[in-house]
């Protein structure tokens, strides 16, 4: 019986918990590991793809299948190179980075004074950055040796360029860059959506994919990294009803993270104070990451900015002519921009529990069961036992054309929980000598650790029960 249920506190502790929980039971590795790993990007293991897979089919189903307005995109991550001028991603996407004098360590200037409680904002320019750094000198120390001398600050591009194509073995000739967003594939194929399919204003289009960084502050486990996937969904508006689809999207995506299981508490708003010049509001969603309130989707309306930039630099007509009132006009965007690496961290932090019972203690990811990696262990109780070993064979066949199951024989059964608590699963089915002579098997929640005893011919309608109810995922 579970005697105590201690949500752990938010910590530092917390966060190596997870990393080494991570590794530990095969959800994250570092990349290249064999080769002492490689900064900022990692790889996701057995249970990692799994609940990956289960957060974008949760996005998908939620941004694209539910909604009549909204279609899909798989657009390439390499991109004419004019894309990324026309984006303004060449001239204006970097990051102040500065250096240690000393050790050389180098980091991003205004994430440095955030975390010495300095109220720099992201979209601040260049100087203002400069001078709120100068002036705070005396509190800043180097992460890294203690130092507190440091380079000017330079404008760090954070594109990642290729050598793909090019030709002329010069770098700086016209680079094909790694697509730093998923947004512009979508922004290049709007005509193309709007020709070959019945979508007519307001629509959106939704894309997942990889984009990449050149990240400066590569720290904070999969919060930050250089490769990473984005769940990004363009909505396409009058210029007068932006606003409104902008509020309506805003609600919509909060929901969204509800439904995921996450507890409102550690959901907040942040507005951005210093737009960019093109912006009409800017808003993030954030997180109680284990290391404070941090970002995990932004939502932006654009207003004309993205098409009518792409219309100057292809010469392209982006216009949109609607068919009901004959007005023309260049669409304008509110974005939802989620990151999947961000959304995993969230959804591991907020499940990770540890319980004390009796006097042992259990570590327990309390997943919604619908976004659990493995949704049911299927455990013969014996594994010399050819007779119980056949029938769960049996039972894991049925119940994994439904769901993701996982066939574990080995060890004694209080092990087999424990290990199918540390990665999350809902549900374990155990087939004992018993379910021979009448067909029952123990089904064991991981919550309550109640067990109870279910028909193998009614398992089908007993998960669908389960599982049911569910606004996103399965
Ligand atoms: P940050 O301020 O944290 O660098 P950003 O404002 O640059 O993020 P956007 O460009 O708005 O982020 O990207 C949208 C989403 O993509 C973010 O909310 C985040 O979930 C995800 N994302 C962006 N950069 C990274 C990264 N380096 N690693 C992981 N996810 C990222």
């Amino acid at each position: 019986m579970v005697k105590k249920d201690t949500k752990v506190k938010e910590n530092t502790e917390l966060m190596d918990k997870i990393i080494s929980l991570c590794k530990r039971r095969g959800f994250v590795y570092s990349s290249s590991e064999i080769y002492g790993g490689f900064a900022a990007v990692y790889d996701y293991g057995p249970y990692g793809v799994e609940l990956l897979n289960n957060i974008k089919n949760s996005w998908w189903k939620y941004m694209v299948q539910y909604r009549e307005d909204v279609v899909g995109l798989d657009s390439a991550i390499f991109m004419h190179p004019k894309v990324w001028e026309a984006s303004g991603h060449v001239s204006g996407f970097s990051d102040p980075l500065t250096e240690c004098k000393k050790c050389h360590y180098r980091f991003r200037v205004d994430t440095v004074l955030e975390e010495f409680g300095i109220g720099a904002d992201e979209k601040m320019s260049l100087e203002e950055i400069e001078k709120l750094f100068k002036k705070s000198l005396a509190k800043i120390k180097c992460a890294k040796c203690g130092s507190n001398e440091f380079t000017e600050i330079k404008k760090f591009n954070l594109l990642v360029s290729s050598n793909l194509g090019n030709f002329s073995g010069d770098s700086d000739k016209d680079p094909v860059y790694l697509r730093g967003e998923t947004a512009q594939g979508i922004y290049v194929n709007y005509k193309n959506v709007l020709d070959s399919t019945r979508v007519k204003i307001p629509f959106g289009i939704a894309q997942i994919g990889k984009a990449f960084r050149n990240e400066i502050t590569a720290r904070q486990f999969i919060f930050r990294t250089r490769e990473f996937e984005q769940m990004e969904m363009q909505y396409f508006t009058s210029p007068k009803e932006d606003m409104k689809e902008y509020e309506k999207l805003k609600e919509y995506r909060w929901q969204y993270y509800l439904d995921l299981g996450i507890k409102k508490e550690n959901l907040k708003w942040h507005k951005h104070e210093n737009l960019v010049f093109y912006a009409k509001e800017a808003y993030d969603i954030e997180y109680k990451f284990p290391f404070g309130f941090k970002e995990l989707e932004g939502l932006h309306a654009r207003g004309g900015y993205d098409l009518s930039q792409h219309a100057k630099f292809s010469g392209k007509d982006m216009n949109y002519l609607d068919p009901y009132t004959n007005e023309k006009y260049i669409p304008h965007i509110v974005e939802s921009s989620a990151g999947v690496g961000r959304t995993f961290l969230a959804l591991i932090s907020e499940a990770y529990t540890e319980e004390k019972i009796g006097d042992e203690e259990r570590v327990v990811l309390k997943f919604k069961p619908e976004i659990a990696p493995i949704k049911i262990a299927v455990f013969p109780l014996l594994k010399n036992k050819p007779e119980l070993v056949e029938k769960a064979h049996g039972i894991f066949k049925n119940l994994s054309k439904l769901y993701r199951c996982e066939f574990d024989d080995n060890g004694n059964i209080g092990k087999r929980y424990r290990r199918q608590d540390e990665i999350g699963t809902p549900y374990c089915a155990t087939i004992d000598f018993d379910t021979l002579s009448n067909n029952e098997v123990t089904i064991r929640d991981r919550d309550t650790m109640k067990q109870e005893r279910i028909k193998i011919e009614n398992l089908v309608e007993y998960f669908k029960l389960k599982f049911s109810g569910y606004t996103t995922g399965q």
